[in-house]
């Protein structure tokens, strides 16, 4: 049959869900993308603060993100990247300390000189290390210590572990933590200054860009469209139903959503509950980001990573020390992000609650600070931000195929060895699509 003639249903307009469906549009597949949301990009989408967009929670690229380089390139866009140094730091014992280049890190006050020197020989070590599949088996608690000696782990690599992972961070693989050093070494420019990427008009910009480009291609996309139970019979997945009772049928379907959802879904349709557990296998962390619109700057860094673990911020992230606040008619924004499960009573808050919970935290980063200077905040949760990367995890990483040979699946789950990411869900979401197309 002429792929001109058959359907592929895309549950999910993330960036994996979008990538996915401008592979199959141009292999001549008919696609409809399914989204709960109000517009397209899911994690990466934006809201509008004083007149322009930002987004919901904090993003960039590192410069050896080659797949969203690469679409970017092909939407005919590369010109709208934009590259910075990012300045970058570290709050820990009352104190800032700069981690922007190699020299700061042997300025690094907060460590005594010799695990300096261990640390920064730790981090050459690790950025040269390219078989991750001898890492597989130990847990980053016990490879940290071994690599980078007790002192800089306590100080440096546990507080973020435990500020991403919470109660589980014993448990996160040490190629998980391998990426990120490799990943942020290797993103570097001249001088060996961290340089990161962002796009003109933000990645609201990219998206609507990416959604002009599916719909020029006869992509039909169907916002505010959650789906909510699925029909299967004779061993195919056969229709999917959303809230209001619709129901859409096509040849193939992918779910570009989390997996807990498609196991809920599966679930409403008796589907044998053994299977159905499987899409629960790999936990995520839930994540809340507060916003705040800031009459005045606080510092001059971008991303500061908090390892006082007295503070219950993971990162403070000062995102107009990133792009200009002009951008943002020169109002100054700051993000505040927590990883945590569902049940932390954090996850819980509205905006001022968490506002105000926030304010003496950050007073005593900064002391001058005056919470006259906050004009606005605004409050973004996502119950499923990031999976857990356990020992082993090439073992449990789910393939893109169900037990049902017209249904497929890809989320944040499918990424591995490195971390979550726009890019990767742009190199995931391509290769799921092209799966599809090139099954026939
Ligand atoms: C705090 C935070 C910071 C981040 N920072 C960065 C960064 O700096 N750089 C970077 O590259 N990446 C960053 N990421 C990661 C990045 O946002 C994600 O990896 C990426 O956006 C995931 O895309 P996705 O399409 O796989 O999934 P999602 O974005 O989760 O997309 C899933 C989509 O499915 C929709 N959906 C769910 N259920 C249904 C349903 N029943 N029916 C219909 N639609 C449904 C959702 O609304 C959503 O749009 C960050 C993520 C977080 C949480």
């Amino acid at each position: 049959m002429n792929k001109k003639n058959k359907s592929v249903a895309i549950i999910g307009g993330g960036l994996s869900g979008m990538s996915a469906a401008y592979e199959l549009a141009h292999a001549g597949y008919s696609v409809t993308i399914y989204e709960s949301g109000e517009d397209l990009g899911g994690l990466a989408g934006s809201f509008m603060v004083n007149g322009t967009y930002l987004e919901k929670f904090y993003h960039h690229w590192f410069n050896n993100d080659k797949d969203i380089i690469r679409l970017i390139h092909d939407l005919g866009e590369s010109d709208k990247i934009k590259r910075n140094f990012s300045r970058t730091g570290m709050y820990y014992a009352n104190s800032f300390f700069k981690l922007s280049n190699p020299l700061d890190l042997l300025r690094l006050k907060a460590l005594p000189f010799w695990s300096r020197i261990r640390l920064g020989i730790g981090t050459l070590y690790v950025q040269n290390i390219s078989n991750w599949k001898k890492l597989e088996k130990h847990r980053a608690v016990e490879w940290l210590p071994r690599v980078f000696g007790k002192t800089a782990y306590n100080i440096i690599w546990k507080p973020l572990l435990i500020g991403k992972f919470g109660d589980t961070y014993k448990d996160v693989s040490a190629v998980w933590f391998w990426n990120k050093i490799k990943l942020r070494g290797g993103s570097r420019g001249k001088e060996g200054k961290e340089e990161l990427l962002y796009y003109e008009g933000g990645f609201n910009a990219l998206v609507s860009r990416f959604k002009s480009e599916l719909i020029n291609l006869g992509v039909k996309v169907n916002l505010k469209c959650k789906i909510s139970s699925i029909e299967i019979k004779n061993n195919k997945l056969n229709k999917i139903i959303n809230s209001d009772g619709d129901s859409f049928g096509a040849d193939k379907f992918l779910f570009a959503v989390p997996p807990q959802i498609i196991g809920s879904l599966l679930r409403k349709s008796s589907v044998n509950e053994e299977y159905a557990k499987t899409f629960d296998s790999i936990p995520y962390l839930a994540n809340v980001c507060l916003v705040l619109v800031l009459s005045k700057k606080l510092s001059d860094l971008y991303w500061i990573n908090v390892n006082d673990p007295n503070f219950p911020f993971v990162a403070f992230i000062e995102h107009t020390n990133f792009e200009n606040s002009e951008t943002y008619n020169g109002k100054n924004l700051v993000y505040l992000s927590k990883y945590l499960p569902e049940t932390d009573p954090l996850y819980n808050m509205n905006a001022d609650e968490l506002t105000d919970f926030s304010i003496p935290f950050i007073k005593e980063m900064f002391p001058d600070f005056k919470e006259e200077i906050i004009e606005e905040s605004f409050l973004w949760k996502e119950r499923y931000a990031q999976p857990l990367v356990t020992v082993n995890y090439s073992k449990i990483k789910p393939t893109y195929n169900t037990i049902y040979n017209n249904m497929f699946y890809c989320h944040m789950t499918h990424i591995y060895p490195e971390d979550r990411g726009t890019n990767y869900a742009v190199r995931e979401g391509r290769k799921v699509g092209t799966l599809i197309a090139d099954e026939e």
